[in-house]
C-alpha cells in the first residue's frame, strides 16, 4: 500500500515520535493529540478497517491491546486510567484507512464520549 501514510510510518519512510516497536506492531504519538497522551498503535501489515479483519488476525489485535497495556504503564496512565478506541469507517470518524488503536490518557476521559 504505497499511498498509505501509516504503512510509510511502519516502514520508517516518514519520521515519527516512536514509543513502541516489535516485529508486528509500531506505536507513535498522534500528530494532533486529543489528550495529553495520545498514541496510535498500528499493525505493520496493512489492514484498512476493522471490517477487513479475518479470524487469523485475532492474535495480532490481541497483541495491539497488550502493547497498549504496556505503553500505558510506560506513560504513567495505567493506574489513573486510559481509553482505547478503534474508529471504523467515516461515520465513526476514521480518517486513516489502516487500522489503529488510539490510546488516550493524561486527563479525565468523559463518558459517554459524544
Ligand atoms: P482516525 O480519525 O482515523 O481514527 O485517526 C487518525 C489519527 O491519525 C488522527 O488522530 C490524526 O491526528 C492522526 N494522524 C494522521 N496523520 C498522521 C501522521 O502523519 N502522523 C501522526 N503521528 N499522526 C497522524
Ligand atoms: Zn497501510
Amino acid at each position: 500500500m504505497n499511498e498509505c501514510i501509516f504503512c510509510k510510518i511502519a516502514l520508517r519512510q516518514i519520521p515519527t515520535d516512536l514509543v513502541y516497536e516489535d516485529p508486528e506492531i509500531i506505536a507513535f504519538r498522534d500528530l494532533n493529540p486529543q489528550a495529553p497522551i495520545h498514541i496510535l498503535i498500528i499493525p505493520k501489515v496493512h489492514i484498512a478497517t476493522l471490517n477487513d479483519l479475518i479470524p487469523e488476525q485475532a492474535p495480532l489485535v490481541g497483541k495491539m491491546i497488550l502493547a497498549a497495556q504496556q505503553i500505558a504503564v510506560q506513560e504513567g496512565i495505567a493506574i489513573p486510567g486510559y481509553r482505547t478506541v478503534f474508529n471504523c469507517n467515516a461515520g465513526a470518524g476514521q480518517t486513516v484507512f489502516h487500522i489503529h488503536l488510539h490510546l488516550l490518557g493524561g486527563r479525565n476521559m468523559n463518558w459517554p464520549p459524544g
